[in-house]
């Protein structure tokens, strides 16, 4: 086992493209739960959920089934929008059914930055207009268009020239949300940031970036990409501010561990894509029936166990313990978070890094937050068992105190 180890990491180093020059390079055998297995058999406790994407762990027996089932009847038969497939027609209509009004037309990619790009093109054709509003701090993804409002300088420089008519405003400030006017298509926000270290807005707001967006016209994307299917402790975290998007962005633990976005929007705004021209909008995968029949078993998963619930209660007992760590620590400057997305800030980089590192030697996966390297998250499945959060928990307090 162990040269199959050594030549799978150098043929892994060597032929598959890398994305930063430390990867985890744990050699993955199987993962179930909350748990994922090397090739050398040891057992990683996995907090950080593959992203915020195995919200009911890993290889969920009813969504492998569901795969079988699907794979069985149908792959790929048709580009989307084309042909009626069942598991397509299923999801869309569950999903508009846990989605507030008038959110339900649906619109299946295969990620979430192919989400947020359909999302920033319907709202560009429907309003007729061409600004683009993003807050500091966001992340919406790596393609062209996500990246434009994606709110970190350092990650856009290098792929400049993007979208050019994006304005970023400061996150939760609301003396800047006068910057929404006439000319804007659409404003694009997280209602938590994850990527920007976990930061939680107020109330108000919230509340104020819709009625301003209702005053001059501009539509409200929510990107629930993270947020979204029990994360934050509700079944979207749009539930926590009581309002309203015009559109919202779906991925990661919408496919129970299968790669489907979606984009959900009111009737009027998604039906600009099908006219003026025709097609303006098409994908070839997207809402691939697999990943759609994996997704309606992870949804029967989440609400059969209300784990919204499961991600509050986990999700507070967490964030107290982590707070009394915090009083005895001067390496932790806070620790905030909704439900199961948490974030620990360190007083400086070194020591969250150290924080990660100290806790993978003892098997417990962590991570830091991409905009915010001080941050680190953690995000557990959110059935993770009480006895996999108190070995969390005791590997987290050794990690803080060799650091
Ligand atoms: N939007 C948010 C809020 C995200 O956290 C991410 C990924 O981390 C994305 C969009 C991009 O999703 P994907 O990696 O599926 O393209």
């Amino acid at each position: 086992m162990a040269w199959r180890k050594e030549e799978l990491r150098r043929l892994f180093l060597r032929h598959v493209c890398q994305t930063s020059s430390e990867p985890l390079g744990l050699v993955v055998e199987r993962a179930s739960g909350s748990f994922v297995y090397t090739v050398d058999g040891e057992a990683y406790l996995d907090f950080m959920s593959g992203i915020a994407v195995n919200n009911i762990g890993h290889t969920h027996p009813k969504v492998v089934s569901a795969i079988v089932e699907q794979a069985q009847k149908y792959l790929h038969v048709m580009v989307y929008g084309e042909y009626v497939l069942e598991p397509q027609v299923t999801l869309a209509k569950r999903l508009s059914e846990l989605l507030p009004e008038p959110l339900d037309v649906v619109y299946f990619t295969n990620s979430g930055t192919e989400a947020n790009e359909g999302a920033l093109k319907v709202a560009k054709k429907f309003t007729r207009r061409s600004k683009l509003i993003a807050f500091d701090g966001s992340f919406h993804g790596d393609t062209h268009g996500s990246l434009s409002v994606t709110g970190r300088s350092v990650y856009r420089e290098p792929f400049e020239p993007l979208l050019t008519n994006v304005t970023f405003l400061p996150f939760n400030d609301v003396d800047a949300l006068g910057e929404i006017d006439e000319q804007t298509a659409a404003v694009i926000v997280e209602p938590i940031q994850g990527e920007g270290g976990i930061r939680i807005p107020s109330e108000r707001f919230m509340r104020e970036l819709r009625s301003r967006c209702d005053q001059v016209g501009a539509l409200l994307i929510f990107d629930e990409v993270q947020t979204g299917f029990g994360r934050t402790g509700r079944m979207f975290a749009l539930e926590h501010w009581g309002i309203v998007p015009d559109i919202i962005t779906l991925a990661k633990a919408l496919g129970g561990g299968m790669p489907i976005g979606a984009f959900v929007g009111r009737a009027d705004v998604m039906g600009t894509l099908s006219q003026e021209p025709p097609l303006s909008h098409v994908t070839t995968f997207g809402g691939h029936p697999v990943c759609c029949a994996a997704a309606l078993a992870s949804l029967d998963v989440i609400i059969g166990e209300r784990l919204w619930e499961r991600a509050n209660t986990v999700g507070e007992y967490i964030i107290g313990r982590l707070r009394k760590l915090k009083w005895g620590s001067n390496l932790i400057l806070d620790v905030r978070g909704l439900g199961l997305l948490i974030g620990i800030e360190f007083a400086h980089e070194g020591a969250a890094r150290r924080f990660v590192s100290q806790s993978l030697k003892r098997r417990l996966i962590l991570g830091w937050t991409l905009h915010s390297e001080r941050v680190v998250r953690v995000a557990p499945p959110l059935n993770v068992s009480d006895d996999e959060v108190e070995m969390a928990m005791d590997i987290m307090e050794k990690a803080l105190r060799e650091n």
